[in-house]
């Protein structure tokens, strides 16, 4: 039977897959525009707050039946389509997929299930495995609150809002098991049961499965275990973890899916290694020494944290407490269990850690830059005492960001005048983008001058909302609606507030700052956006620093600070700036991929060599703070790289911008930004991460052949 509009409006809006294609988004947009950013993007909640008759009437209004008709369409061949990569290259993972684990997903600002670089990381990693037809189902965790919208107070204060979303509110839905029921887990602990029901989420053809304890099953104190992204304490975290990773695992075996390979993202899915172990046991009577071998044999891990203090760790209570059950079902008791999250079995005074038992029972691990490989080998070397440090068995896979959720579609069209056809399914490939940089520098430039004005729109809006918000005067609201200058050089930075990002170097040296701002030839300013974590308070000083400063008269309107950094006010910032700044302490910053983003856009980055973009720099494809020098003393460190900062901008970035041809155009700076989406676009792209994943990861773990040793290192 033929779909109605509506019906193909509904399915589309229970599909992801709508956020990366503009004509879909375009037909949300165009239903109700102001309905559509005041709901967060939401498509669900768009089309319910429409009635029936309303929808016919806005459809014929602005003619969109051909445009759903073409897009639904769109959507179906894309969904069946058996001519991707993944068939030619990944078929021995055949129908049994593989198993991605995350604790957070940034898919789109409607799904509030991230908190930064993570859960995007993971979001980007589905889209392409989407796009690519890699056979991959995703497990992760339904937080109802998410983790939370920020406001600044008066006085540059962070305050959190969270808001309870209900589950219907969402595009998701509830995953069926084999029996057609309800998918409904049950995790036992010494202290009594947990349970969690499975929700599903569409990402194209990846299915993300959320687990979500607010079910009558529990108690009410457990209901709330999964409201919040990282806002409880150790217990909260433990429970949370022992329901992703155990949880997760029989999910899956519910609805008849049989992992070929399980990929954690991040140690915190960790406790899933053991439920396989388990399920090996039970089902082909295994012992545990060989059911640990078969599992080691599929997993493949992620590793993010380059500081041994952000990894989750846990004592003996917390351990016994909840995963005492299954330690006695493995036959190895608690002590034995104890001792998989051990560098040092036999110490009894090591506390369990999630990152120790991933690595215990992984083929492969990696790290997610080529810097950060090098900094976890050093740091694991206990794991593996008889090998040298350029043995230990952790390589890296450099992050990558999704194109088509990143790039502004204003500039893929003009992309596509110079690149080959084909070129969105094969971005992650350097051939592709190879005559790049013969596109036309006036449309380049225009191009990018006009996202730059839609991301000054933007801020107006946000900063007008605040002043609103904190009843601020007439005058003020006027004043706002012409702040920043889209003539000027625009920096952005903007990331979480975790204090190692340093986000007030550039503020060391205030005076000189305050000269660079104050040259009225050459303007330059400054947008600044982030989240500091709940329960930092220092973080949260840095941010009301910021803010502080940009009331200062030296600095008003020429340094603003946005609140409520997500991925739609991301997205409008990677699109629009002229110059993004990265400047964490290194070796802290692991990756990194806000400056991926950037360089898609045609944006320059002015960074430490740290993270990716020690790999990255050439010399002429951005800029480069300092010489990736590393000092043992933290504030020595800091105060030569805030030198380094100010030197760069005063004689390198500056003055390049504001050299000018005769047409009022920087041509050497669009040299450089042309050569960086040439030489960095396809690098630094999801879909050439997916691909390595699957060839040095996935393939090896499913039993196949190929493995690019050397590169993978
Ligand atoms: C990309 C992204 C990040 C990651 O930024 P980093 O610079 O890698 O820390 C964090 N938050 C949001 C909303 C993002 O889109």
């Amino acid at each position: 039977m033929a779909k109605s509009f509506r019906d193909k409006l509904f399915a589309l809006a229970h599909n992801y897959w709508w956020c990366w294609q503009p004509d879909v988004t375009s037909i949300f947009r165009d239903l109700d525009a102001a309905k559509w950013r005041e709901l967060d993007h939401n498509p669900v909640l768009l089309l319910e707050s429409l009635t029936e008759d309303l929808l016919e009437q806005r459809a014929r209004e602005s003619v969109l039946h051909s445009r759903v008709n073409y897009a639904y369409r769109r959507c179906e061949e894309y969904l069946h389509d058996k001519n991707t990569w993944g068939a030619l290259n990944a078929g021995i993972l055949g129908q049994k997929p593989v198993a991605y684990f995350s604790a957070e997903f940034g898919i789109h600002e409607s799904l509030p299930n991230y908190s930064g670089g993570l859960g995007v990381l993971a979001g980007d990693h589905l889209k392409s495995a989407s796009d690519l037809g890699v056979p991959l189902v995703a497990v992760g965790l339904l937080y109802n609150e998410g983790y939370f919208s920020q406001q600044i107070d008066e006085d540059g204060w962070q305050r959190e809002i969270y808001d309870p979303v209900s589950n219907h509110r969402l595009p998701i839905q509830k995953a069926k098991g084999l029996d057609g029921k309800d998918v409904i887990v049950k995790v036992d602990t010494r202290t009594g049961s947990i349970h969690a029901q499975a929700w599903q989420v569409n990402v194209g053809r990846v299915r993300l499965f959320l687990l979500d304890t607010n079910i009558e099953q529990n108690t009410p104190e457990d209901r709330r275990l999964t409201a919040r992204l990282y806002g409880g304490d150790v217990r909260i975290r433990i429970r949370q973890e022992v329901i992703l990773g155990i949880g997760g695992v029989r999910a899956l075996a519910q609805m008849g899916i049989v992992p070929n390979v399980v990929h954690m993202n991040e140690g915190h899915s960790a406790f899933a290694t053991l439920e396989l172990i388990r399920q090996r046991m039970n089902d082909d009577g295994m012992s545990f020494p060989d059911a640990m071998r078969e599992t080691t044999e599929m997993c493949v891990f992620t590793t993010h944290t380059p500081v041994p203090a952000g990894h989750d760790r846990f004592g003996y209570d917390m351990i016994d407490e909840h995963l005492g059950p299954t330690a006695d079902q493995l036959g190895i008791g608690t002590v034995g269990l104890i001792g998989l999250g051990r560098v040092n079995v036999a110490d009894p005074n090591e506390p369990f850690t999630m990152t120790v038992l991933a690595f215990k029972c992984s083929r492969r691990a990696n790290g997610v830059s080529a810097l950060h490989g090098m900094v976890s080998r050093r740091m694991w070397t206990g794991l593996w005492p008889n090998k040298a440090e350029h043995e230990i068995p952790i390589g890296h896979i450099t992050n990558g960001v999704h194109l088509g959720t990143w790039l502004a579609p204003q500039l893929a069209e003009v992309y596509n005048r110079v690149l080959p056809p084909d070129w969105k399914q094969r971005s992650g490939e350097a051939d592709t983008w190879k005559n790049f940089e013969s596109i036309s520098s006036g449309e380049f430039w225009e191009a990018h001058e006009a996202l730059k004005q839609r991301l000054i729109g933007m801020v107006r809006r946000r900063m007008i909302t605040r002043a609103q918000r904190l009843n601020h005067d007439k005058k003020e609201l006027i004043e706002l609606e012409s702040l920043l200058n889209p003539e000027a050089l625009t920096i952005g930075f903007a990331r979480r507030f975790a204090p190692y990002k340093r986000a007030d170097l550039v503020l060391k040296d205030v005076a000189q700052l305050a000269g660079i701002v104050a040259d009225s030839e050459r303007p330059v300013q400054l947008i600044f956006a982030g989240k500091s974590h709940p329960a930092d308070d220092f973080g949260k000083g840095i941010l009301q620093r910021i803010f502080k400063m940009s009331q200062d008269p030296a600095f008003k309107g020429k340094v603003v600070l946005v609140e409520n950094y997500d991925m739609n006010l991301a997205r409008h910032l990677v699109q629009g700036v002229d110059v993004w700044l990265n400047n964490p302490r290194r070796p802290l910053e692991a990756s990194g991929t806000s400056g991926q983003k950037v360089v898609l856009n045609g944006g320059l980055n002015c960074s430490i060599l740290d993270g990716w973009w020690a790999e990255a720099y050439d010399g002429l494809n951005g800029f480069a703070i300092g010489n990736g020098r590393i000092h043992s003393n933290q504030e020595i460190q800091d105060e030569r790289d805030a030198k380094a900062l100010m030197k760069v901008l005063q004689e390198e970035v500056i003055p390049l911008f504001y050299d000018r041809d005769e047409h009022g155009q920087p041509h050497n700076w669009i040299k450089h930004m042309k050569r960086s989406v040439r030489t960095l676009g396809w690098r630094f792209n999801s879909d050439r991460q997916v691909m390595d994943y699957v060839m040095k990861g996935y393939i090896p773990a499913a039993g196949g052949e190929y493995c690019e040793m050397d590169r993978f290192h």
